[in-house]
C-alpha cells in the first residue's frame, strides 16, 4: 500500500486545478441559466437519504463530490438566487459576491483581530456605512452573520448602560411596534430579559408604523408603575409589510424620554443608496444602535450583516477582549487594535468584509441603490395590478418593496379563504415558476411577495401574475387538492 500522502494539499496540482475549474464553470452556468431551472423544487426521500450516511473514515475524489454537489445539492436549495423568487426577505447574490467569497476562504483569514489588512477592509465597510446612514465618527461597527446576531451586541450594550445608570434588569421595559421582528425578542431573551414582559408591543397606525401617541402613553402609564422604560425599537422597513417608522421622530421621543434608541434596518437601511427613497429613512443616523443585513438588499451572498454603535468607546468599554493570550502591542502582529473581538461576540471570524467591500467596489453605490428602487417600482406596480383585480384585496398598504394580498372572491367564508390563499402560495412555490411566502395578518393567512432580487424583473411578476392565475383556477375546482399540510 502506498504511503499516505502526508498533508491535505493535492498530490497533483494540475489535476486539483482542472477540477477546480470545472467546478468553477459549472456555478458560472448555474448562475448565468438560472431561469431555465424551477425557483424551488422540493428533494426526493431519496436524494434525502443520501445525507444520512455515516461519517466516512475514507476520503473520495473532488471529482465525485463536485457531482453530487450537482445532482443532489444545486437543484434544491430554496432558490433566492432565482428571479422568480419573492418569498420572505432574501438577496439574490452576484457572480462578484461568489468569487469574492472564494478567494476569502482561499485566504482562510481568521478576522477576529491582529495586524493584518483584513480588519482595514471590514473598517472601510463599517465606515462607508456610517457615512451614508449619517453617524457621527465616533460610531463604530462590526461586521456579523446577521441582523439577528447584531441585535443581540447592540442589546447588550444598551442593557449594560442601563445598568451602570443604577437600573434594574428585572424592571427595564423595551418599547418596538407590533410589526417588529422576532429577532427582537430572541435578542432580549440573550441578554437575560422576560420579553413576554418586558417588550411593549405598541399598536400601529393604518401605514403598519408604530403609532406615536400610544407610545408616549405607554411609557409615561409604564415610569408611573414604577418600571424603567429603557429601549426604543424602530423598523427601517418592517419584515411583514415595508413599513417604515417615523424614525426622527422614534429618536427625538427616546432622547426626551431618556432612551436608548435602536433601528432594525435588515431589510432597509441599504435603501439609502436611493436617493428616491432615502429620505423616507430620515433620522435613520440618530441612533444609538443600528443593525443591518448585506444579504438582503446589499446582494452579498449570506451571510453578512453589521451593528453600528454610535459611541465606539462606549461600545468597546462592555465588549474589549482583555486576556492575556490577546493582549495587543504598539507592533507586530498584536497590534492594530482595537480588533474586531473588541466589538463583539466572535472571536474567530471569517473574512465576510471581503464579499461585502467587493460588491461595493464591483457594482458602486449608484447601481446597487438603482435596484433597490427598481424593486421598489416592481412593487408599487404589482400592489397597483392587484388592486385592480375583483377577487384581489391589498393586506396592507404597500411600502418599500412587499406586497400583501389574498384572494378575496366568491361567496367563502373565512375559513375557506384562509384555506385558499394557502393552498395558491403552496401551488404556486410548487409550480417552480414563482415563490411568494405566507404571511398572517388581522389573522387571515395572507400571501406576501417581497421583491429583495436584482433579478427579478417585469417578466417575473407578469409570470407570478399568471402562475397565480392557473394556481386559482385549480384551487377552486378541488382539483388535485393539496390538503393542508
Ligand atoms: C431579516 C430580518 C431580520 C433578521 O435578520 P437576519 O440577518 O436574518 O438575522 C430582522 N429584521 C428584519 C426587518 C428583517 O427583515
Amino acid at each position: 500500500m502506498a504511503e499516505e500522502h502526508s498533508n491535505l494539499d493535492p498530490e497533483d496540482w494540475s489535476q486539483f486545478r482542472a477540477e477546480a475549474h470545472r467546478m468553477l464553470d459549472d456555478m458560472v452556468d448555474a448562475l448565468a441559466q438560472l431561469r431555465q431551472r424551477p425557483v424551488w423544487q422540493p428533494a426526493s426521500e431519496a436524494v434525502r437519504a443520501l445525507f444520512d450516511a455515516p461519517l466516512p473514515t475514507a476520503g473520495q475524489p473532488l471529482a465525485q463530490l463536485h457531482e453530487q454537489c450537482m445532482q443532489s445539492i444545486l437543484p434544491y436549495v430554496v432558490g433566492n438566487a432565482h428571479p422568480g423568487f419573492m418569498g420572505w426577505v432574501h438577496g439574490g447574490g452576484t457572480p462578484v459576491g461568489m468569487m469574492a467569497a472564494m478567494m476569502a476562504a482561499g485566504l482562510n483569514v481568521n478576522a477576529g483581530g491582529r495586524n493584518q489588512i483584513a480588519l482595514d477592509v471590514e473598517q472601510q465597510v463599517v465606515r462607508w456605512m456610517r457615512d451614508l446612514l449619517g453617524f457621527p465618527a465616533t460610531a463604530d461597527g462590526v461586521l456579523t452573520g446577521g441582523t439577528s446576531a447584531a441585535t443581540v451586541i447592540a442589546l447588550v450594550s444598551a442593557r449594560n448602560e442601563a445598568l451602570d445608570a443604577g437600573g434594574e434588569l428585572s424592571r427595564l421595559v423595551a418599547y418596538a411596534s407590533t410589526e417588529v421582528h422576532g429577532s427582537l425578542r430572541r435578542a432580549l431573551m440573550v441578554i437575560g430579559l422576560d420579553a413576554a414582559v418586558q417588550l411593549q408591543a405598541i399598536d400601529c397606525n393604518a401605514q403598519l408604523q408604530i403609532d406615536l401617541s400610544r407610545l408616549e402613553a405607554q411609557i409615561a402609564e409604564d415610569r408611573a408603575a414604577g418600571l424603567q422604560p429603557w429601549l426604543l425599537v424602530g423598523s427601517a422597513g418592517t419584515v411583514n409589510s415595508g413599513a417604515v417608522d417615523d424614525l426622527s421622530a422614534l429618536a427625538a421621543l427616546a432622547r426626551a424620554h431618556g432612551l436608548w434608541f435602536h433601528v432594525d434596518g435588515a431589510l432597509g437601511a441599504l435603501a439609502m443608496l436611493a436617493p428616491e427613497i432615502a429620505p423616507r429613512l430620515r433620522g435613520i443616523g440618530n441612533a444609538d444602535s443600528l443593525a443591518m443585513d448585506f444579504h438582503k438588499w446589499g446582494q452579498v451572498p449570506y451571510a453578512a450583516g453589521m451593528v453600528m454603535m454610535r459611541d465606539g468607546a462606549q461600545h468597546r468599554r462592555h465588549f474589549m477582549a482583555a486576556e492575556h493570550y490577546l493582549q495587543r502591542d504598539a507592533q507586530g502582529l498584536a497590534g492594530h487594535s482595537p480588533w474586531p473581538c473588541d466589538f463583539g461576540i466572535d472571536l474567530s471570524r471569517e473574512f465576510a468584509a471581503l464579499k461585502v467591500w467587493m460588491t461595493f467596489q464591483a457594482y458602486g453605490s449608484a447601481r446597487l441603490g438603482r435596484m433597490i428602487a427598481r424593486g421598489c417600482r416592481l412593487a408599487a406596480d404589482l400592489a397597483a395590478r392587484l388592486a385592480a383585480m375583483d377577487d384581489v384585496e391589498l393586506m396592507a398598504p404597500q411600502s418599500l418593496n412587499i406586497v400583501c394580498f389574498r384572494y378575496c372572491g366568491g361567496a367563502y367564508d373565512e375559513v375557506a379563504l384562509d384555506r385558499i390563499n394557502r393552498e395558491l402560495v403552496r401551488r404556486i412555490q410548487l409550480s417552480g415558476l414563482a415563490a411568494p411566502s405566507l404571511t398572517c395578518m388581522g389573522g387571515r393567512a395572507v400571501i406576501r411577495v417581497a421583491l429583495v432580487n436584482h433579478r427579478t424583473s417585469l417578466q417575473d411578476i407578469d409570470r407570478l401574475l399568471a402562475t397565480m392565475q392557473s394556481a386559482l383556477e385549480a384551487t377552486l375546482a378541488g382539483d388535485g387538492r393539496i390538503g393542508e399540510g
